[in-house]
C-alpha cells in the first residue's frame, strides 16, 4: 500500500486482480458491450488516407489505392495493377478492408477542441471517413512483417523506452505502461478473432498466439490491467462532464438509452467501493522539473499518434487510431492540470473523444474476459510445457 501511496502508480497493490476480473465481468462487461452497439457510439470519424509523416520513402500512401479500387481491376492496364503478394499492401485481404457505406450524416458534430496529446486533425472534410464499428471487428487481419514490426519498433524505441528497473519516478513508466497493456489488448482481440483456415475461411481462437504473446510475459499481462485501470480513472473522472453531454444520434429512443448506459457506467459501475484508488494521478507532476517532463511526455505521445497514419493495414490502422484517441482523450482528463498540479476544471471533449474513450474502454474489458478465460483452461496450461 505504501508504494501506492508514495508513487500514484497502483501496481497491484489497491486492486487486486480478482476483484478486477468479478467486477470487469459482471457489470462493466456487459454494460459496454450494450453501450457501443448504440448508434451515438458505434460511429466513429476517422481521415484513413494516409500521410504518413516518418518515412515517406516506404510508399505507404500508395496503399489507398489498393485499400478502396473503386473502379473494377480489368479497366486498368496489367502494369497498374497491384502485385497480388505485395508484402507491404495488406489491403487485399478482405478481413483488413474496413466498411465505408456511412457518410457524414451519421456523425452529427459536436464542440472542435484541440487535445494537445494527439495530432489528430478532426476538421469535418472530404477526407473523412464515417465508420460503423459494429461492421469493422478489431481482429486478425494478416498485417505482419517488417511494416508492422517497425511501427511497434518506432514506439518502444524512439517514443516510450521501457523503463529502468528500479525507476522510481512513476511519470516515466505510464507513457511505456500504457502502450504495452494496449499491444497487449491488440494482440489479444488478434488471438481472440484469428482466420485459422483461409481456403475454408475458418475463424476461431489462436491459443498459442495468446499464449506467446500476453499470457507468458508477466508484464504484457500486467501493464493491460494498468491501461484499463487507467482509462476506467478517466471515464469516473469525466463523469459530470460524460453525465450532461447530448448523445444526439438522431434516433431518440437509441440515444436515451446511451445516456441512461453512460450514467450507469460512471456512477454505478461498483470498481470505485472495490478499487477504491485504480490511479492517482493528483500524486503526479508535482515535482520539481515535473512540467518538463510532462511536456516531453505529450511529445512522444503526440508522435505516437501520429505513427497511427503509417500502419500499414486500413483496419488496424482504424483501430490504432481510435484507441491511440481514446489514450489521449484519457490522459488529457487526467493530467490536465495547472503547474500547480490543479484539475482543469473547464474539460471539453470532442464527440469523437467520447466514441474512442468508450471503445477504448471496451476493447480493454473484452481483453481482460479473454485474458481471464484462456489462462483458466488447461490448454494454455498444456502450451507452457
Ligand atoms: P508484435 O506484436 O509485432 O510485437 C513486436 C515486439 O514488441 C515483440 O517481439 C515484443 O518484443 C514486443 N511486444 C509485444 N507485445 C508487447 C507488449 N504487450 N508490451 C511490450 N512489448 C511488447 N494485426 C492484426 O492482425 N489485426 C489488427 O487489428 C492489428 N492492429 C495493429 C495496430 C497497430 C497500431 C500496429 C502497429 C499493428 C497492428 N497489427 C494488427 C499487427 C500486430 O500488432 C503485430 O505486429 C503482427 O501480428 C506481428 O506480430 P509479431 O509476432 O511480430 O509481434
Amino acid at each position: 500500500k505504501d508504494t501506492c501511496e508514495n508513487t500514484g502508480i497502483v501496481e497491484e497493490c489497491c486492486c487486486d486482480y480478482e476483484s478486477i476480473n468479478d467486477i470487469n465481468g459482471a457489470v462493466l462487461h456487459p454494460l459496454l458491450q450494450e453501450l457501443v452497439q448504440t448508434p451515438f457510439f458505434r460511429y466513429f470519424k476517422v481521415k484513413l488516407w494516409c500521410d504518413c509523416p516518418f518515412w515517406p520513402d516506404d510508399g505507404m500512401c500508395r496503399l489507398r489505392d489498393c485499400s478502396v479500387c473503386e473502379c473494377p481491376e480489368h479497366e486498368f492496364p496489367e502494369s497498374f495493377r497491384k502485385p497480388k503478394d505485395d508484402p507491404v499492401c495488406q489491403e487485399g485481404k478482405p478481413e483488413s478492408a474496413v466498411d465505408r457505406t456511412l457518410d457524414a450524416k451519421s456523425f452529427r458534430g459536436w464542440v472542435e477542441i484541440d487535445n494537445p496529446w494527439t495530432l489528430d486533425d478532426e476538421t469535418d472534410n472530404g477526407e473523412m471517413t464515417y465508420v460503423n464499428l459494429q461492421l469493422n471487428a478489431e481482429r486478425h487481419t494478416g498485417y505482419t512483417g517488417p511494416s508492422a514490426r517497425r511501427i511497434w519498433d518506432a514506439i518502444y524505441s524512439e517514443n516510450c523506452p521501457r523503463y529502468a528497473n528500479g525507476e522510481t519516478c512513476p511519470e516515466k513508466k505510464v507513457l511505456y505502461k500504457l502502450i504495452s497493456g494496449l499491444h497487449s489488448s491488440i494482440s489479444s482481440h488478434i488471438a481472440v478473432d484469428y482466420l485459422l483456415d483461409e481456403t475454408t475461411n475458418k475463424w476461431g481462437s489462436n491459443l498459442r498466439l495468446m499464449h506467446d504473446r500476453v499470457l507468458k510475459h508477466f508484464d504484457h499481462v500486467e501493464n493491460l490491467y494498468f491501461t484499463f485501470l487507467f482509462v476506467l480513472r478517466a471515464v469516473t473522472k469525466a463523469a459530470s462532464y460524460l453525465d450532461q453531454a447530448e448523445y444526439d444520434s438522431g434516433n431518440h429512443v437509441e440515444d436515451l438509452r446511451a445516456q441512461f448506459l453512460i450514467r450507469q457506467l460512471v456512477h454505478d459501475s461498483k470498481l470505485q467501493d472495490a478499487c477504491a484508488l485504480p490511479f492517482d494521478e493528483a500524486e503526479l507532476w508535482q515535482g520539481q522539473g515535473r512540467p518538463i517532463l510532462r511536456q516531453q511526455i505529450q511529445n512522444q505521445f503526440r508522435n505516437i499518434s501520429a505513427l497511427m497514419d503509417c500502419v500499414g493495414c486500413e483496419k488496424c490502422r482504424l483501430w490504432g487510431k481510435l484507441q491511440v484517441l481514446g489514450l489521449g482523450t484519457s490522459l488529457q482528463i487526467l493530467f490536465s492540470v495547472d503547474d500547480q498540479g490543479n484539475p482543469d476544471p473547464h474539460l471539453q471533449l470532442q464527440r469523437n473523444e467520447v466514441i474512442a474513450l468508450i471503445n477504448l474502454l471496451n476493447r480493454l474489458s473484452e481483453s481482460l474476459i479473454f485474458v481471464t478465460k484462456t489462462r483458466d483452461t488447461g490448454a494454455i496450461a498444456r502450451l507452457a510445457n
